[in-house]
């Protein structure tokens, strides 16, 4: 056993607040199919590992030195990337970035939330928001949405009116379910709003709805606004760790308080640059993905399952008897999917092709016991 292993975590003086509490916990299971962590199925084309090779070797000569802090060239070139794909125009100001969206978010609630402060979310959502909540110590109110999983925009707007949380997370499409929010009801959600926002957009390119950054430079939202986007997903760079947020300049400031320094490697900030020059090519795969996941919710619907529609790379279907055991049951055919806490429900990443087939094969199987 490793030194200390006697010492249980009951002993440790640890924060109240998180004694009891569950860390995020996607299984990293070795499995033939592996369709369980919305990544982009499609390893990054070899003109693009070469380019990010040496990218990084340039960049290894100056190790011995701190990176550029303010890592300007990536911001640049990511609100070249936000404004091409937005059609609103972002500077270097309006942008930041960090290892992975869930640091911004991380970020943001380290400056804008904290003890006294409420944010709020609409779930089921990314369990990860109020995981990070519980980590800057910022009260998480859980509101519902519809038994379909929709936002009910009305109920929204009347929570946000009563509560007044400090933060409201919005996420657009909506991780598990994969629903985005109409933009008439974003525009009246975020106006509601009385402290800041944050629109998670980790999975915008699989959308065909506008992206929030439209609302950035809103009079009336004076700023309030976070767009926080990942290269995690359509990107196909959940390796590299890169997240980044669209934003009033003001709100990149107030970061700089909270941020360690130098959070952003250099090793980080120039395999970043040199994937994003390949960006048409990795981001060539969303239309696939988006054609592949329309196969599978009919295949899937066809076998008599419930399927929630979908505006992103995964598929939140069921109902199972027993989620758990139905989860087992993939596993089993060589298949890892996600259990995310919803009863009698599942959700898929889409793959490539002959992933999808297996999985739909497995479904088939499971279907003859469960549905
Ligand atoms: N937001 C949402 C809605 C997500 O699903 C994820 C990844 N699962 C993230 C943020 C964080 O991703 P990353 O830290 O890799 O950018």
């Amino acid at each position: 056993a490793p030194l200390g292993a006697e010492f249980g975590l009951e002993g440790l003086p640890l924060r109240e607040d998180l004694r009891g509490r569950s860390p995020y916990g996607a299984p990293q299971l070795d499995v033939a199919v592996r369709l369980n962590t919305n990544e982009n199925p499609y390893p990054p084309p070899p003109e693009l590992v070469a380019d990010v090779a040496e990218a990084t070797r340039e960049a290894a000569q100056a190790l011995h030195r701190y990176p550029d802090r303010d890592a300007v060239e990536l911001r640049t070139a990511l609100a070249e990337y936000l404004t091409k794909a937005t059609g609103v125009r972002l500077a270097p100001q309006n942008l930041w970035a960090a290892n992975g969206s869930n640091e911004i978010l991380q970020q943001v609630l380290q400056a804008f939330g904290g003890p006294g402060r409420v944010a709020v979310g609409f779930e089921p959502s990314y369990s990860m928001h109020p995981i990070i909540a519980a980590g800057t110590r910022t009260e998480w109110l859980s509101a519902p949405r519809r038994p379909d999983f929709s936002l009910d925009a009305d109920a929204a707007v009347a929570l946000i009116t009563e509560r007044r949380p400090d933060v409201v997370f919005l996420t657009s499409p909506n991780n598990p379910t994969g629903q985005s929010i109409p933009t008439e009801d974003l525009r009246r959600l975020v106006s509601a709003a009385p402290g800041m926002v944050v629109v998670d957009e980790a999975y915008a390119e699989f959308s065909a709805q506008p992206s929030a950054v439209e609302l950035i430079g809103s009079a009336e939202l004076g700023g309030r606004l976070v767009v926080s986007r990942t290269m995690s997903k359509a990107f196909a760079f959940a390796g590299g760790r890169l997240g980044y947020l669209a934003a009033a300049p003001a709100v990149v400031d107030a970061l700089q308080l909270v941020r360690l320094p130098y959070h952003l490697s250099a090793l980080t900030q120039a395999a970043a640059l040199a994937s994003l020059r390949h960006a048409d090519a990795t981001l060539g795969s969303v239309a696939k993905l988006a054609a592949e996941r329309d196969r599978v919710v009919e295949s899937l619907t066809g076998m008599g399952f419930t399927v929630v529609p979908s505006d992103a790379n995964f598929v939140l279907f069921g109902r199972f008897g027993d989620a758990a055991t139905a989860w087992k049951s993939y596993l089993d055919r060589g298949v890892l999917i996600r259990e995310i806490g919803i009863a009698g429900h599942l959700r898929v990443t889409i793959g490539v092709p002959e992933e999808n087939d297996a999985f739909l094969a497995a479904s088939k199987d499971v279907a003859a016991t469960e549905v």
